[in-house]
């Protein structure tokens, strides 16, 4: 029988561990602040902005939002950032991606004090993740591990083969896979012989952007298949990467998209921001 990976649920029981930490804070004086930027109003980002101010509503600590208009300057956005760096109620950052186009995304990445960095996006948070050292990692990859974890998969000694290396999702994927000692196999868009690489994995982790490419013939029998893409299909209706009623009776466990590793971003997007007074 095929496990179902049900992300939504798992991210409830992270959530509501939170709101007793962030309760516990709030005891103990801490009041705990997230600020989230959101520049210009693509919809998307919108949805995605309102739900991680919800998340920080439902736990129990506080955002502040900055709603800034589409011509806002680069030189504005990261003045803005300067002064939330140094103020000392904000304990996170985070900048809803993307920005619009006359804003470099890199240059306001690494304008946010690595300390609140609660996406993990800056280079010293990847770089500490790299080298072993505390830092913030980045929400997606890090909801995978507790994913796989709390749903009682071995990592340690396994075969991990990622596909996709994305700063955001497959890089540090393969950092965290590797720090629970599996042993990691990244692929993307120019490895060859693709489907053998990808049938070695005992855990096969997808995250291309390309509509249920991945079908049964990529996947070993037995592999737990994790879907992290978010796309639409031909109907118009949301789908991952991984072609799911083809792989899911080949495999021992799957994420299915959505209510998979889509719900994990945002309950591990809290956990960095209370772990961020621990970083403080
Ligand atoms: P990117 O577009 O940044 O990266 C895609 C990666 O997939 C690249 O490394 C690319 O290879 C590789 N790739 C693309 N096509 C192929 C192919 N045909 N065969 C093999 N490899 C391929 O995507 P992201 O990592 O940002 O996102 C991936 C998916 O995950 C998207 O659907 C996105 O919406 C979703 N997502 C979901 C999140 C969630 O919370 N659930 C969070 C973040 C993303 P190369 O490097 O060679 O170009």
């Amino acid at each position: 029988m095929t496990k179902v990976i049900d992300g939504k649920a798992i991210s409830l029981e992270i959530k509501n561990e939170l709101k007793e930490k962030a309760a516990a804070l709030k005891a103990a004086g801490v009041t705990v602040t997230l600020a989230v930027i959101q520049v210009g109003n693509n919809p998307a980002s919108t949805v995605y902005v309102n739900n991680k101010k919800k998340g920080c509503e439902y736990i129990g600590i506080e955002s502040a939002s900055f709603e800034l208009p589409e011509e806002t300057t680069e030189k504005e956005l990261l003045s803005l950032i300067d002064e939330l760096n140094t103020r000392e109620d904000i304990n996170g950052i985070l900048v809803q991606l993307p920005l619009p186009k006359h804003i470099d995304e890199d240059k306001v990445i690494k304008a946010i004090d690595p300390k609140k960095d609660v996406d993990g996006f800056h280079p010293q948070s990847v770089g500490a993740l790299c080298i072993g050292q505390p830092g913030f990692v980045s929400c997606t990859p890090a909801g995978i591990i507790e994913l796989l974890k709390r749903s009682g998969i071995d990592i340690a000694g396994k075969e991990c083969v990622i596909l996709g290396r994305s700063n955001i999702v497959g890089k540090p994927m393969s950092l965290l896979m590797l720090r629970e000692n599996a042993t990691v196999t990244v692929a993307h868009s120019k490895t060859a012989n693709l489907k053998e690489v990808t049938s070695r994995a005992d855990i096969l982790i997808v995250a291309i952007g390309r509509p249920k490419m991945v079908t049964a013939d990529y996947v070993k029998e037995g592999a737990v298949v994790i879907d992290v893409g978010i796309n639409r299909d031909e109907n118009n209706k949301l789908c991952g990467d991984v072609d799911y009623d083809d792989v899911a009776p080949k495999c021992s466990a799957i994420t299915p998209v959505p209510g998979g590793v889509g719900p994990m971003t945002i309950a591990m997007l809290l956990n960095n921001c209370l772990a961020s007074i621990e970083l403080k």
